[in-house]
C-alpha cells in the first residue's frame, strides 16, 4: 500500500504547486489560461475595450516607439522638430510680409535668442496639428509701452496662448500671460520677474471638422514655468480682441505663429513634437 501511495502523493504535490504558481503569477487566471498564454506577453481571450480593436492586456497591441528623452528638463527629445536652437531661422518665415519666403537674417540672434521686434511676426514654414510644444520667452526688463511684453503663440495661426508681462503689471484676466486669449485665464499666475526666462510646455489638440461643421473643438493644456495653468481647456474658437470667439477657420493643421505686438519679447529654445492619435 505504501509503495503505491508515495508516487501518487508526489504527483499530487506537484500539481498543487503548479496551480499555486499560476495563481501567483497570473492572479485569477485559470491554469489552462496560464498554459495557453505563457509563450508571450499578454492575452487573446480578454474583453475588447470600448471603441477599440484592442483587448484588455492584448498581446497583439503594438509597443509604443522608443524615444530618447532630452538630457535635462527643457531639452528636446530625440523625435522633436527643432524650431529654434539659437543658431538659425530655417524653420520660419515672415508672417505679415507679402514675401513670406524672404529669409530672416540670423545676424539678429544674440546669445542664442531673438527679439520679436527684430524678426517681426513670424510663422513656421511647416504646418502642425496636434502637438507638444516647448518654448522659452522673456519680457523686457522695463516697460516698453502699453503692451509691455505683449506677444503670443498662435496655434494653427488662430488660437493664441498669451504672452505678456504679468509679474509687475496687471491685465484683464483673460488677457494675462498663460491665458487662452479672450477666453480662459490661467488657473494661477506663475509669472517670473520681467526680463527673466520663462517656459511654456503645451499640449495642443487641434479641432476636427467635417467641411465647416465642427466635429470636436480644440483643447489646450499648458504648464507655465512647470506649473499647470490650462488643464485640457476647451477652445471656443479663434481668439480675437473684444470679439466673441468662434471657429472661422476649418483647418486641422496650420503654422505656429509668434505675435509681434510692439514689445521686445525674446525667444529661445523652441521645439515641437507632432502628435498622432492612435
Ligand atoms: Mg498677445
Amino acid at each position: 500500500m505504501s509503495g503505491f501511495a508515495a508516487p501518487w502523493s508526489c504527483c499530487f504535490n506537484r500539481i498543487v504547486a503548479a496551480v499555486i504558481l499560476c495563481l501567483f503569477v497570473f492572479g485569477t487566471s485559470s491554469p489552462s489560461e496560464c498554459r495557453a498564454e505563457d509563450d508571450g506577453i499578454g492575452y487573446r481571450h480578454t474583453p475588447l475595450l470600448p471603441n477599440s480593436k484592442w483587448r484588455v492586456n492584448d498581446r497583439s497591441r503594438p509597443q509604443p516607439p522608443k524615444v530618447a528623452p532630452g538630457k535635462s528638463p527643457g531639452t528636446p527629445p530625440a523625435d522633436a522638430v527643432i524650431l529654434f536652437d539659437g543658431k538659425d531661422f530655417s524653420q520660419w518665415e515672415h508672417a505679415k510680409s507679402t514675401d513670406n519666403a524672404k529669409d530672416i537674417d540670423p545676424k539678429i540672434i544674440e546669445d542664442g535668442a531673438f527679439n520679436i521686434l527684430k524678426t517681426d511676426q513670424i510663422q513656421t514654414k511647416r504646418h502642425f496639428g496636434d502637438c507638444q510644444l516647448h518654448i522659452e520667452w522673456a519680457t523686457p526688463e522695463k516697460a516698453d509701452g502699453n503692451n509691455w511684453g505683449n506677444s503670443g503663440i498662435f496655434f494653427l495661426g488662430n488660437y493664441e496662448l498669451q504672452i505678456i508681462e504679468s509679474h509687475d503689471s496687471k491685465m484683464y484676466a483673460d488677457g494675462m500671460a498663460g491665458a487662452l486669449y479672450g477666453q480662459t485665464p490661467p488657473l494661477v499666475n506663475a509669472a517670473r520677474k520681467p526680463g527673466r526666462w520663462q517656459t511654456f510646455d503645451v499640449v495642443f489638440t487641434a479641432p476636427r471638422f467635417d467641411g465647416e461643421k465642427l466635429l470636436s473643438p480644440a483643447y489646450i493644456t499648458v504648464l507655465w514655468n512647470g506649473v499647470l495653468v490650462q488643464n485640457h481647456t476647451e477652445v471656443m474658437g479663434s481668439t480675437r480682441w473684444e470679439t466673441f470667439p468662434s471657429y472661422r477657420s476649418f483647418e486641422s493643421t496650420g503654422p505656429l505663429v509668434l505675435q509681434q505686438h510692439g514689445s521686445a519679447v525674446r525667444y529661445r529654445n523652441i521645439w515641437i513634437r507632432p502628435l498622432k492619435r492612435e
